[in-house]
Order: C-alpha cells, then structure tokens, then sequence
C-alpha cells in the first residue's frame, strides 16, 4: 500500500488536503493524473447503468435537503456507530471493530461505555444557528434519489421495473477514518436505486449482484481479489431486507467497495407518510398500485479508483508499470520526438494537436526516449508514438504499447483507426 500511496503523491494522483497547512486528517485531494482516472471511473459506471440501458435514467440532486428527509429515512434516529474511548491512551474505536469490549487493543487501559455516535454532519441554513435551521450534509446520495422518485417517473414516463442513478458527494463523520482514501468523512457515491414490483425483489436483487460484480472484472479488477459476501441478519442496516457486499482484497484485507441491498419499499413508504404525498406508482395496464420495493446497488466512486489502482500496480525489473484498462487510463497516448533534432519536435506536436480532439495526450521530448516510455508507463499510460528519423520520410511512427513493450510501425494518417480498434477490443 506503501508504494501505491507514494506513487499517488509523487506523479500527481492524490494529495493530502491543506497539506501546507500540516493536512486535514482523512480528507484528500485528486491531482491532475488522479481527477482524468476518478473522472473516467465515474464515467464508465454511468455509461453501462445509465446511457448503455433503457431502463435507468439519471439525477443530481442537491446536497442540502429538508431535514425532514432524514427523519423520514430513520438516518436521524438508526444513522450511528457505537463508539468507545480508551480512559488511558484517549484512543476513540468503533465498538463493531473490537474483538473485547473491556480493553483497550493499544495500551491495554479501561474503555468507557458504549455510546451511539450519529454519522452525519450538522450546519445551519441562514444567519441564525438554532435547531429549527439546523441541515445535514447528506450521508447518502440515495435520499435525493427517493425524494424524486413521483418526479422522474412521471415526466419521464417510467414504469417498473426502471432505476435512477446518481453519482454524488457524501459525507459521514466516521469514527475511524483510514487506510488512504478508502474510508474518508467526505467522500463520492455512485448509486442506483432501482424500483421494482414487489415480489419481484430477491429476483432483481440476484441480478444486480452478478451486474455489479462483472462490472469490475470487465475494468480490469483481477477475479481472485474480488468476491460478494452475504451479509448476516444481525449485520443488516435498518431498512434492509438482505445485503451483499462486493469485497476487494486490499493490501490491509478485503474490505467493501459496492453494497447492493434490497431496501424494500422502506424509503417511499417512509417519505410518503412524513410529506403526505403519494408515492404509489400507479400501473395504467393492468390497474394495479403499489409501492415500488428497491434494489439498491450502491458503490464508492473513490474505493473504485483506489482498488483500480491498487490492482495494476506491477513492478518489473526495470520499470513500474500502472496496468490499468485503457479506458480508465488518465492519458490515452503519449507523443515523443525521437530527438530534439530535424523538425521531430514540430512533427510529435502536430501529431499531438491532432490526436488530442479524441483522447487525453502528453507530449514530452526531455530525457531519453527509454527513460520517457517509462515514466508514462508509471502512470499506466497505454500507448506511446514515437516520430523518428524514419517518420520525416515516409510518415509512419512507432506505437508502443505499455503492457508487451512491442513497437509497430503505423502510418500517420492510420494512427485514429488503430488507437481506436485497440481501445474498442477491450
Ligand atoms: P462501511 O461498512 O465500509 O462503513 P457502509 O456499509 O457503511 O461501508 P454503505 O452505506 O453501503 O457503506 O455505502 C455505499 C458505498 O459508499 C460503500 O460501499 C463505499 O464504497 C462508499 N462509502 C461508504 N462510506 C465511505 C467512506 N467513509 N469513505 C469512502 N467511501 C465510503
């Protein structure tokens, strides 16, 4: 993990925020390399759930929302962790995380009672700090999604079985945050809740479980790092029927990067009767009305990219090498002219400029040709072109790829055709 988090750092994936300032403990930031991968990571998930599919549309709703929301949704009442601290060494643990509850695991001292510590972060709406001004950074994008649910379903004509999809901040003031980005008190969901007649809810629930999960083998997650764990009874969230965690085996152990729950109609019935509306979908052809149940496949945008990341980093001989799927790649392809010599300068950068209309590009002409090829391959960029002595003849390049190291030799005018087909076949 050490040499991930260090890679972060010194190539420009992710910082640690107000660093200048001595950092503020679990809050990071995405650098240039690591806003294109997060930014890419989003941008796939939203393409297969929402532009790929007929049945999912998508929303951004706001951070704010009426405090009522979270009574409704029980994050008021049930949106805790219990808490305990060490009287010897202060040290503060999640109860959930100890193995005894009458030591400390650190110095061995006396824990104080339990406590349940609620989750979610407190402001104030307007110039005056009392309880009735009192909002909540949302602890989940999936409120916004409910709250909406008469809305979208109306003006965009959806019928069950159909989702919404929503990428979005969140914030959760965990008791122990840690482990790099992995569990962080600011932090970005990508959710689908998706609606569904009841009865039909454990056979979509299968569903999405096996979507989900071919999803991250589809971006390149390795199939031994990546597994669903059942939830027990006793582990479940107050609103869910059953649970599934797909787990990735991080460097400090497996650990959850998508839970997918059967949510039942909990939330709609929830918010139907604390606003008074209805919230039935009405079904024109056979008469029918109901409460929708809720499959709920919820992932986070900043664990994706981590286990991303964890997953390609290789090192060989003589080279790190970041083997991501092209696709999630921050820079597609990198441009190099051989030597500062003979107008290659002027012809890599015309190569560039006109390559830079598709994909995101790097052009570089300091240090040796072997020493460039490898600090792009450190960043996991896939393709390298090179316009050599032979280039300013015939107008071909080489294109090296960053897994094999093999170099072709492509005419310029085949360069698009070619990135594209290797870019498709994945
Ligand atoms: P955990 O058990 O790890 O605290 P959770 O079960 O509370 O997670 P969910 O409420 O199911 O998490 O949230 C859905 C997703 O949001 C998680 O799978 C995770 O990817 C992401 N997520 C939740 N909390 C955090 C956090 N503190 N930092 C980063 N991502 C988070």
């Amino acid at each position: 993990m050490e040499k991930v988090v260090s890679l972060c750092k010194r190539r420009g994936f992710i910082f640690q925020s107000s660093e200048i300032y001595g950092g503020l403990n679990s809050c990071w930031d995405y650098g240039p390399l690591g806003v294109e991968l997060k930014n890419n990571t989003k941008g796939l998930w939203w393409k297969s759930v929402v532009q790929e599919r007929e049945d999912i549309v998508g929303v951004d709703s706001s951070i704010l929302m009426h405090p009522d929301v979270w009574h409704a949704s029980g994050h008021i009442d049930n949106f805790s962790d219990p808490l305990v601290d060490c009287k010897e060494c202060k040290h503060r643990f999640r109860a959930d995380d100890l193995k005894e509850l009458n030591k400390c695991p650190d110095c061995g001292g006396e824990l104080t009672e339990l406590r349940q510590f609620n989750l979610m972060f407190k402001t104030f709406m307007g110039p005056v700090e009392d309880q009735s001004s009192t909002v909540y950074l949302r602890p989940e994008t999936a409120q916004g999604i409910f709250v909406n649910f008469k809305n979208i379903q109306t003006s965009a004509r959806m019928k069950p079985p159909f989702g919404i999809a929503q990428i979005g901040k969140a914030f959760r003031n965990e008791i122990t945050p840690g482990n790099f980005t992995f569990r962080t008190r600011e932090f970005e969901q990508m959710e689908i809740e998706f609606f569904v007649k009841p009865g039909s809810d454990l056979e979509w629930y299968e569903y999405w479980k096996e979507e989900r999960y071919r999803w991250y083998l589809k971006y390149g997650i390795k199939k031994d790092n990546l597994r669903i764990r059942e939830h027990d009874k006793n582990e479940l969230a107050h609103y869910a029927k059953v649970c599934s965690d797909i787990e990735y085996q991080f460097p400090f152990g497996w650990a959850e990067l998508e839970g997918i729950a059967d949510r039942t109609d909990f939330d709609l019935r929830q918010h139907s009767k604390q606003s008074g509306k209805d919230l039935n979908f009405f079904d024109e052809v056979t008469k029918e009305s109901y409460i929708p149940y809720v499959i709920e496949p919820s992932a986070g945008a900043d664990r994706s990219t981590l286990a991303f990341l964890v997953d390609a980093y290789d090192e060989e001989e003589d080279r790190i090498v970041l083997r991501l799927n092209p696709k999630l790649a921050p820079i597609k392809v990198a441009v190099f002219p051989l030597t500062k010599k003979d107008n290659m300068p002027e012809k890599a950068k015309d190569i560039e400029k006109m390559l830079k209309v598709y994909y995101n590009t790097f052009y570089d002409e300091k240090a040796s040709i072997g020493r460039r090829y490898r600090r792009q391959d450190e960043i996991g960029t896939p393709y390298g072109i090179t316009v050599d002595s032979i280039t300013m003849k015939d107008d071909t390049v080489t294109l090296r790829d960053r897994d094999t190291m093999e170099q072709v030799r492509v005419p310029v005018k085949g360069l698009i055709e070619e990135i594209n087909n290797r870019l498709n076949s994945l």
